[in-house]
């Protein structure tokens, strides 16, 4: 799959990302003050409903023309670290697991379980990296997304995925 892409202008970015469903770069324009103000809240997602203008005719294994969300992750450097294609409201476990054991062995899906406020980084009950990582752990990312997105090495989220489900903050599905 082609690589996303991203423009940088002064007050916005062009950002490029491929849907899967439509199998083409959906193309995004975002203004950088709602990426700043997102990223106050730990991540950026923009996401975008679409649907395939020209979806192959004939052919029932094309449901590209049927409304669907391209969504994408965002990080302070106006990057694309992810994106996640689905119908409906969201990815389900099934499917990020589906997709996650191509590469064998078991998956686990880190999802918060508790909202936590911007404040206690201030109050200093969690570090902005965690803060950052928990909003990812969105039900949607298996641990290595999360990584990923986070732009952090697996050791690193694995670690800090043990403290903060110690605290009660998050839990791991685990799929085989
Ligand atoms: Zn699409």
């Amino acid at each position: 799959m082609p690589e996303n892409k991203v423009k940088k202008y002064f007050s916005l970015i062009e950002a490029w990302a491929w849907c899967d469903i439509c199998e083409d770069m959906v193309a995004l324009r975002i203004d950088k003050k709602e990426i700043i103000n997102g990223l106050k809240m730990g991540i950026y997602t923009k996401e975008y409903k679409h649907s395939n203008p020209y979806p192959i005719p004939d052919d029932p294994d094309d449901v590209s023309g049927q409304e669907h969300t391209v969504y994408v992750y965002i990080n302070d450097s106006f990057d694309v670290t992810g994106v996640k294609t689905f119908f409906g409201e969201s990815l389900s476990t099934e499917e990020i697991a589906a997709e996650a054991t191509q590469a064998g062995g078991e998956v686990r899906i880190p999802i918060v379980v508790k909202e936590i406020p911007p404040m206690a980084v201030q109050l200093g009950m969690l570090t902005k990296e965690e803060f950052m990582v928990l909003k990812i752990c969105d039900g949607m990312n298996s641990l290595e997304q999360v990584a990923e997105i986070a732009q952090k090495n697996i050791e690193k989220i694995e670690k800090m995925m043990d403290k903060l489900r110690k605290k009660g903050l998050v839990k791991v599905i685990r799929r085989t």
